[in-house]
């Protein structure tokens, strides 16, 4: 059964509210102010081990608790952030805190944080990147920086000299929500990721069921040639983990492992 993001959250209400060009302008000139007020906030969600169950990382993902509105998820917001340009510091506010929250992880586990495509178009991106590591002492192996296809089609030059720079900070590269868009071998052989997020429409793909593991099968395939370990996301049932596992799938996020929640202590 196909299920996107917004179906998964009771914002009925509100989504007429902000489908008003009205309600989106005023949205969009409180971001800034939002971060200010700590309107903002990180939830994670646990990425697995298929071998063991163990947890292997969490990826941050933001919220905002508006006062008015209740809480927003990101589909309602980050449109407008990057439409007004406030996507930079809201996203260097996502990176320091996701870097401070999993430095006191006593887990010692990875934190995945999402990065927009004007974030990696911006001069300072690296230099963030650094600044966030630098003051909350987070191992940089343990930071991995989750990217869409398009924001690398879109500026590939720029981009190979960026994640030079990352790399050799010692960051951790994955490449998001593949399957969805281009899904191009081109992406994949133009840049070392260090991993691929199948998105949660292959999973759910009403194919017949042989179908989509043929799906499944051809990109892990793809993945392992080139070295790269396959997480797959919008696992929510045991059958699908179980069909992962046999698969031979590395690792695995979604409802099933756990629902985002804030971050604990
Ligand atoms: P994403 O990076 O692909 O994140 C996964 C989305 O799928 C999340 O939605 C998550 O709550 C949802 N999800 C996880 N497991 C399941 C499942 O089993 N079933 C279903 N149906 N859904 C599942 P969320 O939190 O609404 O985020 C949506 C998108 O917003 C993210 O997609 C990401 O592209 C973007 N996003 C989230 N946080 C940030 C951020 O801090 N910065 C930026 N630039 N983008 C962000
Ligand atoms: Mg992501
Ligand atoms: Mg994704
Ligand atoms: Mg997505």
């Amino acid at each position: 059964e196909a299920k996107d993001t917004q179906s998964e959250h009771p914002v009925t209400y509100r989504e007429g509210l902000l489908k008003r060009s009205a309600s989106r302008r005023f949205l969009d000139r409180e971001i800034a102010g939002a971060i200010g007020r700590g309107e903002f906030q990180l939830q994670y969600q646990v990425q697995t081990s298929l071998r063991d169950g163990a947890i292997v990382g969490r990826e941050a993902l933001i919220r905002w608790h508006h006062p008015v509105l209740g809480t927003l998820y990101p589909g309602e917001f980050i449109s407008l952030a990057e439409a007004n340009g406030s996507i930079i510091e809201l996203g260097r506010w996502v990176l320091a805190q996701a870097c401070s929250d999993a430095a006191g992880w006593p887990d010692r586990t990875r934190v995945a944080v999402n990065i927009s495509a004007l974030q990696l178009r911006d001069a300072d991106f690296a230099s963030t990147v650094a600044e966030a590591l630098r003051s909350s002492g987070l191992d940089p192996q343990r930071l991995e920086l989750e990217i869409t296809e398009t924001t690398l089609i879109r500026q590939r030059t720029e981009v190979v000299d960026v994640f030079a720079r990352l790399q050799a900070l010692g960051v951790k590269i994955a490449l998001d929500d593949f399957g969805t868009g281009f899904s191009s071998l081109d992406t994949l052989l133009a840049f070392a990721f260090d991993r691929i997020k199948i998105d949660r429409s292959v999973l759910h793909a009403s194919l017949q069921p042989s179908r989509t593991r043929s799906v499944l099968r051809a990109i892990l395939a793809l993945g392992h040639a080139l070295t790269t370990t396959v997480l797959v996301e919008g696992v929510e049932t045991q059958n699908q983990l179980e069909l992962l596992r046999g698969e031979g799938f590395d690792e695995i996020q979604g409802f099933f492992a756990g629902r985002p929640v804030p971050n604990a202590t």
